[in-house]
């Protein structure tokens, strides 16, 4: 079952630092180890630093933490993920296309605004570029039907 309006479902808000994890444990989805200590690894820091974000993804009803120390996203957990990455996709691509921002310049501006702007403010961009299909690194972009 697909979720009807990802958009509309989601509207969860978070603090940076729990958006990037959010992220991070969405791209290590496929790995066999996405524990806590994995995490940590991932961002060199402690695991105990870890777990306090991972708890309030949890409260937040976006994350699972199961026996054995993995993590798992919720239905609602991916799909704020995906969210949270079409956003940043489209953020820099606007940045580095329209305001001609370098392209390094343009992803890490994008990360401080990924799970702050608007959708309204998004999908102004998504039309501003005319629904990039690739980001500026390379990497596909998916468009909701709501970005239209
Ligand atoms: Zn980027
Ligand atoms: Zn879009």
């Amino acid at each position: 079952m697909r979720l009807r309006d990802e958009w509309l479902v989601v509207r969860v808000s978070l603090s940076r630092l729990e958006a990037v994890y959010l992220v991070e444990l969405h791209k290590m989805a496929d790995e066999a180890r996405t524990g806590t200590s994995a995490l940590a690894a991932r961002f060199g820091v402690k695991g105990s630093s870890v777990v306090d974000v991972v708890k309030r993804l949890e409260k937040k009803g976006l994350v699972v933490r199961e026996p054995w120390r993995s993590i798992s996203l919720t239905r609602r957990g991916e799909a704020l993920a995906e969210q949270l990455i079409h956003n940043h996709r489209v953020i820099e691509t606007y940045f580095h296309r329209v305001l001609n921002l370098p392209a390094q310049l343009a992803c890490s501006e994008a990360q401080k605004l990924d799970s702050l702007l608007s959708w309204r403010t998004i999908t102004s961009m998504c039309r501003a570029l005319n629904y990039p299909t690739t980001c500026i690194h390379g990497e596909k972009i998916k468009h909701y039907r709501r970005c239209k």
